[in-house]
C-alpha cells in the first residue's frame, strides 16, 4: 500500500532524532482517509481494505522500508526556551516521493511515549485529531500552504485529558517537520556541525536554489529564504482571518508551511485582538501580532545561525539585523498583495493600504464577520443591489456605506468587466472557513455520538472555500450567540 520510503532524514546523524517504534494500540479503526492525496503520494489503492489501512496507520504495523523516529527540536514557548522537546508523540515513517517528484514526510502523531515525552503520554485525543484534519485540508485548499492529513484513526483506547476522551491518531504529510526550534536545538548546545548539516540539509530540501551559495553568504541566504516564506504565510493567514494560537518557534516550519493546529481558530467578527486560545493569557498570539511574531521568530532562527554567517560575531548580528530589518516591509508587500486581491484591486495603486485599513477599521467598529464581509463584497463589485446584504453585516451602516463609495471609485480603475472582477475576487475571498461553532459540533457528534457524519460534511465545505454551494449556506452563516466559541484549548 505504501510507495517506497526515502530516509533523508534517517540519514543524518543519530543525534538529529531517537529510534522509535509506535507503541500498537488495541483497536484501531479508520475514521477519516484522504483518497486524493494518497492518490497524489503514489499509495496503491487497488485493493484498499478500511481495516487493513487502520492497522496502518495506527503505526501498529510499521511498513516496509520505514525507519521510523521521533525528531529532537528545541523551542521558545511563549517566549521562554526550552532547550529539549522533540517529538513526544510524533513518529516519523520516513519521507516519500508524491507524484510531482517532491519529497513528503509521513508522520504518525498520537503513536505512542518517545524519549521526549516528558511527562506526557504520546497520545492524541480524538478531537485535536479531527480539528487538525478539518483546519489543515481547509488551509491547503484555499491555497495557504500547509501540512496535510492523510488519516485518522481511533485507537480503542481511552486517553485522560481531566476526563476520559477517545484516542486517535493523525497521519499527517509535510514538506518536512523541520522548525525553527530543531536549528536551535543544535544551536543551544553549542553543535555548530550539527546546525550546519541541518541547514544543508533543508537547503537541499527546501530551497535547491541556494546550493551553489558558499561561505557564510549561504546562511545568510538561508535566513533570508525562510524569512520571505513566513511573510508570505502569515500574510495569508491573515487574510482569511487565521489565529494559530501558538506560534511557538517549535511550531515554525523551516519550509513555511502552517503547522500544529492546536488551539487555532477563524476569526468571525473582526477584532485585531482577537484570541482565542486558553493557555494564551497575555494576548502574546493575537490576530495583529501574528506577522510580528513571526519576525521574533525569525531573529531566533538568525540567532541560530549567526556563527555560520561570519566568524566575527559583531560582523554576523550587522548583516542579520539587517536583513530582519527588512521584514516588515517584506510582510506589508505580501499583505497588501493579498489584501488587493481580495478587493478585486489588480493595478497597485498607493493609496491601496489606506482603503483597506479604512475597510478592516469600520469592519472593526462595525463588528462585521470577516469572511461574509470579503466575500460580499464580491456581490457588490458585480451589482449594487447586493449592497444590502454587505451592509447588514456592520451595525453601522453607515460606517460602510461611505466606504463603498470609494471603492467602487477605485475599482474604476480596473479592467474587465465587472463580473469578471467578481470571479476573481471570490477566488480570493473563502465562503467557506472552519467555522468554530461548526467545528465544534463535529468534534463532539464524533466524540460521543461516535457520529462522523457532521465532521464528514463540514470536511467536503470547507475543502471547496472557493464555490458556492446551493444548499449549505447554513456552513457561511457565523455563529448565534448562544453557538459562539470565544476559547480553543491545545486539548493536547
Ligand atoms: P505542541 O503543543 O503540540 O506543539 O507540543 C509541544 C511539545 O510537547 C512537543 O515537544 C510535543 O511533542 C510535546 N507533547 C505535546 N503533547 C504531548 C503528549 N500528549 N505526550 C507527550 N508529549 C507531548
Ligand atoms: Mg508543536
Amino acid at each position: 500500500m505504501f510507495p517506497p520510503f526515502t530516509l533523508r532524514y534517517a540519514r543524518l546523524p543519530e543525534r538529529f532524532y531517537e529510534r522509535f517504534e509506535p507503541v500498537p494500540v488495541r483497536e484501531p479503526r479508520l475514521v477519516a482517509f484522504n483518497r486524493p492525496l494518497a492518490e497524489s503520494l503514489g499509495f496503491d489503492l487497488s485493493a484498499f481494505d478500511p481495516e487493513e489501512a487502520a492497522v496502518w496507520f495506527s503505526g501498529n504495523v510499521v511498513p516496509r522500508g520505514a525507519e521510523p523516529l521521533a525528531q529532537a527540536y528545541a523551542g521558545h514557548q511563549f517566549g521562554g526556551f526550552v532547550p529539549r522537546l522533540g517529538d513526544g508523540r510524533a513518529v516519523l515513517l520516513g519521507e516519500v516521493t508524491d507524484r510531482d517528484g517532491r519529497l513528503r514526510d509521513i508522520q504518525l502523531k498520537g503513536a505512542g511515549r518517545t524519549p521526549f515525552s516528558r511527562g506526557g503520554d504520546g497520545r492524541s485525543p480524538l478531537g485535536p485529531v479531527l480539528r487538525e484534519y478539518l483546519v489543515s485540508e481547509a488551509m491547503h485548499a484555499m491555497g495557504i500552504p500547509s501540512t496535510r492529513a492523510l488519516a485518522a484513526v481511533t485507537t480503542g483506547e481511552h486517553v485522560v485529558r481531566g476526563v476520559p476522551e477517545p484516542g486517535a491518531i493523525l497521519t499527517r504529510v509535510a514538506a518536512s517537520h523541520i522548525r525553527v526550534g530543531t536549528f536551535q536545538y543544535f544551536a543551544a548546545r553549542g553543535d555548530l556541525e550539527g546546525v550546519r548539516e541541518l541547514a544543508d540539509h533543508v537547503i537541499g530540501r527546501h530551497y535547491p536554489e541556494l546550493e551553489s551559495r558558499q561561505g557564510g553568504e549561504r546562511f545568510l541566504a538561508l535566513l533570508e529564504a525562510v524569512q520571505a516564506r513566513q511573510a508570505a504565510l502569515v500574510a495569508k493567514w491573515m487574510g482569511v482571518g487565521f489565529i494559530h494560537g501558538v506560534m511557538n518557534t517549535d511550531n515554525t516550519s523551516i519550509c513555511g508551511e502552517t503547522i500544529d493546529f492546536g488551539p487555532c481558530a477563524f476569526m468571525e467578527q473582526y477584532d485585531p485582538q482577537m484570541v482565542f486560545s486558553s493557555i494564551d493569557e497575555g494576548g502574546r498570539y493575537a490576530y495583529a501580532n501574528q506577522p510580528w511574531i513571526a519576525q521574533w521568530n525569525l531573529a531566533r532562527l538568525a540567532e541560530a545561525l549567526l556563527p555560520l554567517i561570519d566568524d566575527d560575531t559583531d560582523r554576523a548580528v550587522e548583516l542579520a539585523t539587517e536583513l530582519l530589518q527588512r521584514y516588515a516591509e517584506q510582510h506589508e508587500a505580501e499583505w497588501l498583495a493579498v489584501m488587493r486581491a481580495k478587493l478585486g484591486m489588480q493595478q497597485p495603486k498607493p493609496e491601496d493600504k489606506t482603503l483597506v485599513e479604512a475597510l478592516l477599521a469600520s469592519m472593526h467598529r462595525g463588528r462585521a464577520d470577516f469572511t461574509l464581509t470579503f466575500r460580499r463584497l464580491a456581490d457588490a463589485a458585480e451589482s449594487a443591489e447586493a449592497d444590502a446584504s454587505l451592509v447588514a453585516l456592520f451595525e453601522r451602516p453607515e460606517e460602510i456605506a461611505g466606504w463603498l463609495e470609494e471603492w467602487r471609485q477605485r475599482l474604476a480603475h480596473e479592467t474587465g468587466s465587472e463580473s469578471e472582477l467578481a470571479n476573481r475576487m471570490r477566488l480570493a475571498n473563502p465562503a467557506f472557513i472552519p467555522r468554530n461553532h461548526r467545528v465544534q459540533q463535529a468534534l463532539t457528534a464524533a466524540m460521543d455520538e461516535n457520529d462522523f457524519g457532521p465532521f464528514e460534511t463540514l470536511l467536503e465545505v470547507v475543502t471547496r472555500p472557493y464555490d458556492d454551494q446551493p444548499g449549505r449556506e447554513e456552513y457561511a452563516r457565523p455563529a448565534e450567540p448562544t453557538e459562539r466559541v470565544f476559547r480553543t484549548f491545545c486539548g493536547t
